[in-house]
């Protein structure tokens, strides 16, 4: 049995039936923007392995950072022991982070970091003796991640609420956004999210919400000044503010957070993908003193999560390493670049038939079809033509690693029109 014969045969894929699995393509190798396959073919990634790989590939500096780290300690419990990639990271972490935040908790995906956020919430109101504070309110079109919190404040449509419906807890949701991230604002857009607050906020937690890109329920960039007012809505009714910055974080919007858009901080922050450039699955949930403080004052007086590969060294080494490039600041010229070329060379996609609509911000392209698209044959087109990229439902995007060149880039866009036309 052939590798790819093996795979279709035992190997579950992300968001795939085991029994009449997508065809799936053997990467042999990666470096800068490039995949290679095991045919040989070589691919430019559109996709940064879903926003992660921010610096391309077999990058140099976070090679040797994890060369290094892995002669000395790949893994050590957390419990008890700290070491010096964990403190490292956590230090750059908060001297880049929105103010205020100041306590950092290390998890193990962006799931995991997301849970650890809406229970850190959960144990701050029960902690002041407020349990009726136990749900949470969010926005349709949100992606949170897939564990069964996470899931709950999910758009309920797209996250398929339907199927968990007798296990996952019930949240509050509030519309989507509908100024646009470039519209002028139209006040009657925070309304629905004002009543929600102000009818329930006796029962609310916290406000979940991805800052200005909601990601993977629906790729979409609302205006800073909803968040501005969401920050202050959460101030005005007692309200605890998560932001999950997993797929915005580190500059992939034009800022070095979404949140710097509207310049506010969230009272909780979760981190993920790009944290590690792409290498390692790592995240981490941010929090302020008076959240920490909250959680641990009164029983059990401990924060009560501590997963088995927290802070793992290795994870944390490569992490501080990817947050070292992005400290170094060359994504302050990659991303406008790449926003200012996308502009351009997508808005030609916006007169072919099946094209419903184009947008673009920071180093994101959207492209949103009037129908779902056929993901193997139009996948199949676009490794023909050289390129890797990943369609769900009616989006076809890309959010490319920030070294992309312009050639490579135009090639990005130019499969799009062409296999859209
Ligand atoms: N939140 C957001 C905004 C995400 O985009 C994702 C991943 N797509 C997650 C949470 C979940 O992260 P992970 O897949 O690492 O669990």
């Amino acid at each position: 049995m052939n590798n790819i014969e093996f795979d279709k045969q035992h190997i579950w894929h992300p968001y795939t039936s085991a029994l009449n699995p997508l065809p799936c393509y053997e990467v042999e190798s990666a470096s800068g923007v490039m995949l290679k396959l095991a045919d040989g073919r070589e691919l430019v990634d559109g996709m940064s392995s879903w926003w992660a790989a921010v610096h391309g590939y077999n990058h140099p500096v976070l090679n040797d950072a994890a060369k290094n780290q892995i002669d000395k300690m790949s893994h050590v419990m957390f419990g008890g022991i700290t070491h010096q990639p964990a403190i490292t990271l956590c230090k750059q972490l908060l001297d880049i982070a929105p103010s205020g935040l100041e306590r950092v908790f290390l998890a193990d995906s962006g799931s995991v970091s997301v849970e650890v956020a809406m229970k850190m919430a959960l144990q701050y109101w029960a902690c002041q003796g407020n349990s009726a504070k136990h749900k949470f309110v969010t926005l349709r079109n949100g992606y949170h991640g897939d564990t069964f919190n996470a899931m709950s404040v999910c758009d309920p449509v797209n996250g398929m609420h339907s199927l968990f419906n007798k296990v996952l807890p019930h949240q509050l949701f509030a519309p989507a956004p509908q100024t646009r991230f470039d519209q002028v604002w139209n006040e009657d857009d925070i309304a629905p999210l004002e009543d929600l607050i102000s009818q329930h906020h006796n029962d609310i937690a916290a406000l979940i919400l991805e800052p200005i890109v909601q990601g993977a329920g629906g790729m979409r960039m609302y205006h800073k000044e909803y968040l501005r007012r969401a920050r202050q809505l959460c101030d005005d009714y007692q309200i605890l503010l998560i932001c999950d910055e997993i797929a915005t974080g580190f500059g992939r919007t034009g800022k070095l957070f979404a949140c710097d858009h509207a310049q506010i901080s969230p009272d909780i922050l979760c981190l993920g993908k790009a944290l590690t450039g792409g290498y390692l699955t790592l995240a981490a949930t941010l929090c302020t003193e008076d959240v920490a403080v909250g959680v641990c004052q009164g029983e059990p007086g401990v924060f009560m999560h501590g997963p088995t590969y927290m802070g793992n060294p290795l994870a944390c080494a490569v992490a501080s390493a990817s947050v070292g490039l992005i400290q170094q600041g060359q994504w302050q010229q990659q991303v406008p670049a790449i926003e200012q070329q996308l502009k351009v060379e997508l808005a030609p996609c916006l007169s072919l038939p099946a094209v419903a609509d184009v947008r673009v911000l920071g180093a994101i392209g959207v492209v949103e079809c009037r129908a779902a698209v056929d993901v193997a044959s139009i996948q199949k087109r676009f490794v023909e033509s050289g390129v890797w990229i990943r369609p769900f439902g009616k989006l076809v995007y890309i959010m490319p690693p920030y070294v992309i060149t312009s050639e490579q880039l135009t090639q990005l866009t130019d499969a799009i029109y062409r296999a859209l036309a």
